[in-house]
């Protein structure tokens, strides 16, 4: 069996902020292979396809600046229950990031979901760094929608994606109209 210590990071990441990435980089401190589960989350409406997510995280992944962890980072689509993917990875936890107290009751149930469904998968949380702390995929995607600035909270390759998509978006929206 092997000794190594795997780690699922689950989230929708439309877009992947900094947020996000600081979690990545802690979670390989405690970790010694971190697979990045994209969910596909149609429900949620994403404002970028799977591949999309996917491609930005693995972008994101190898600009970190050690090598040594960006090797030991990979990022994965995934449209099933987390704690089935978590176990198909051969993971024993499960890693969350932690906002303010808006965050704690959802998280704080769905860890208690996945413990029933599978004890054996601990559910960690990292609290959010502070820098980090108002950093949320929706209000980037709103700011950016709106024409705000939004290169604070995500890097210049995702905030130039996003424009782009926005921009795509009013577009057509106006031919619509
Ligand atoms: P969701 O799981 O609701 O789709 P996300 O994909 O945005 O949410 O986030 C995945 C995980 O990353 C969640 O645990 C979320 O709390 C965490 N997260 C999101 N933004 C931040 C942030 N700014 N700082 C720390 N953790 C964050």
């Amino acid at each position: 069996m092997s000794t190594e210590r795997i780690g699922v990071y689950p989230g929708t990441f439309d877009p992947i902020t900094n947020g996000h990435i600081d979690i990545i980089l802690r979670a390989t401190k405690i970790v010694d292979r971190l697979v990045v589960g994209v969910a596909r989350n149609i429900g949620k409406g994403p404002l970028f396809s799977t591949d999309e997510r996917v491609e930005m995280v693995q972008e994101e992944i190898a600009h970190l600046a050690d090598e040594a962890t960006r090797r030991r980072v990979e990022v994965k689509a995934y449209d099933i229950l987390t704690m089935h993917f978590a176990v198909q990875e051969a993971a024993s936890v499960i890693v969350r990031g932690l906002r303010a107290v808006s965050d704690f009751e959802y998280e704080f149930q769905m860890a208690g979901m996945n413990n029933r469904l599978n004890p054996n998968v601990e559910t960690v949380f990292l609290m959010a760094n502070d820098k980090y702390q108002f950093i949320a995929s929706r209000f980037v995607k709103e700011i950016a929608q709106l024409g705000g600035d939004v290169t604070p909270f995500v890097s210049a390759r995702v905030a130039q994606k996003i424009i782009r998509r926005v921009e795509r978006e009013n577009g057509r929206k106006a031919a619509k109209r």
